[in-house]
């Protein structure tokens, strides 16, 4: 087959569009007219420079981030660096906190040996990290911590699989979530791609206050980023990989409140953290050092910027609106299939609770004819057959799963709506 012959719902790498990838193509022979291709070119130069503001300037634009308070920074650690950068960071920030009102205190701030003892007196009594765990994605995250930090330090605030019979599916009643007082951060993961769980608006219980202060909110939106409006003030940090909504495989995007730092919050020394048996980030995965290089500490491949450039201009380009235009184009594709699939419930079965149903990966089983696997084998080669590919459910949970990010047209949802009905009929 050719591209042209192809719907691919695959969940990551997901498709670009094709426009975009000749484009690229051409640049990774010539970039501009310079003889040199884009892979090729340094990331010193002036271009590079120049790819990654635009990239910036477009992601603000798009999503309309307040670009005053908030900084957008490249890196290459994909998602799961992120979760152990997010930790990194944040309980830095949370020590750097503490750190500086004990100097203020005039007994225990006296002295270094006083500060000392109560910064670790603190760190034992308070330093708390919160995750709620709605799937696959948020319990490596909140694993991680774990791993970084020990047990004692990080709460697992709600665990979706306690009110499901041990699966995900379901989000916990906000009132039910055991939240720590000033937590170092709360952590979530706004659409499970593996589960197909997606959070339908922001949790209010972590909404800011009135004063502005309230808790520090982390978002892993590496699956359904630029495909809805974000309250990106509610947020200190939310990231995403590129790989399915922005562009290629090999860049991540963090978007970090500007007082996380310096020079309101600079990250506390190695030897301090040292003294405090805390863990020291890699450099790499340091939001201060990456923050103040423009994203060029090291090498970055200006090649993945460029493309998420690329796409970032199609999508400002097709929608007027801008990410209210892709929102309701991306609610429009997940209703169509999910209205094919609820047609036949004898059929079909929807993974996750109504309620919380990923417009981003849309996750079902066939029970028809009651041996799901082997009618799952034949939905899939059906639909190869079709042109429809990438519909295989995660490893881990099976079934079928259609990932339904922004380069997959109306056109190509509604093909696969049309395919789930003839399937159910024949
Ligand atoms: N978070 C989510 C929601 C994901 O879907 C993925 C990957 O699919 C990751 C994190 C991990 O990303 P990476 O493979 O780039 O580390």
């Amino acid at each position: 087959p050719t591209r042209a012959d192809i719907t691919y719902f695959g969940a990551g790498p997901a498709a670009l569009p094709t426009d975009v990838l000749e484009t690229a193509a051409q640049a990774l022979l010539d970039f501009n007219g310079t003889g040199l291709g884009i892979a090729e070119h340094s990331h010193r130069s002036e271009l590079a420079t120049n790819i990654i503001n635009e990239a910036k300037a477009d992601l603000v634009n798009y999503l309309d981030v307040p670009a005053a308070d908030y900084d957008i920074i490249f890196m290459q650690a994909g998602g799961t660096g992120e979760f152990a950068a997010s930790v990194y960071n944040l309980v830095g920030a949370w020590v750097a906190r503490q750190h500086a009102a004990i100097l203020q205190d005039p007994l225990d701030g006296a002295t270094e040996e006083g500060v000392l003892a109560s910064l670790r007196h603190r760190i034992k009594q308070d330093l708390k990290l919160d995750y709620i765990v709605t799937g696959g994605w948020s319990l490596k995250a909140y694993q991680e911590a774990v791993r970084l930090l020990g047990p004692e330090h990080v709460n697992l605030a709600a665990d979706a699989r306690t009110i499901n019979d041990g699966k995900f599916g379901k989000i916990p009643d906000q009132s039910t979530w055991s939240l720590s007082k000033d937590a170092a951060l709360v952590y979530y993961c706004d659409n499970e791609t593996v589960d197909g769980v997606e959070f339908p608006e922001f949790p209010s219980v972590l909404a800011p206050r009135e004063d502005g202060t309230g808790p520090i909110v982390v978002a892993d939106m590496s699956s359904n980023i630029l495909s809805r409006r974000v309250p990106v003030r509610n947020y200190s940090l939310l990231f995403f990989g590129a790989q399915k909504n922005l562009g290629c495989t090999g860049v991540t995007v963090a978007l970090l409140k500007k007082s996380f730092l310096p020079p309101t919050t600079p990250q506390p020394s190695p030897a301090l953290l040292r003294k405090l048996g805390l863990p020291i980030p890699p450099i790499m995965l340091q939001y201060e050092t990456i923050a103040k290089n423009n994203s060029l500490y090291n090498t970055l491949s200006i090649f993945d910027v460029y493309i998420a450039g690329l796409v970032l201009k199609k999508l400002l380009k097709t929608y007027p609106d801008k990410v209210d235009g892709q929102q309701a184009v991306a609610e429009k594709k997940a209703s169509i299939i999910y209205a094919a699939l609820e047609a036949h419930p004898d059929v079909y079965r929807i993974v996750p609770d109504k309620s919380v149903r990923s417009r981003m990966n849309i996750c079902f089983r066939v029970t028809k004819n009651g041996n799901v696997e082997d009618t799952e084998k034949a939905f899939l080669k059906e639909a190869t057959g079709l042109g429809l590919t990438g519909l295989k459910g995660h490893r881990s949970v099976g079934g079928i799963r259609a990932s339904n990010y922004n380069s997959i047209p109306l056109e190509g949802a509604e093909k696969l709506a049309g395919f789930i009905d003839a399937f159910a009929m024949a």
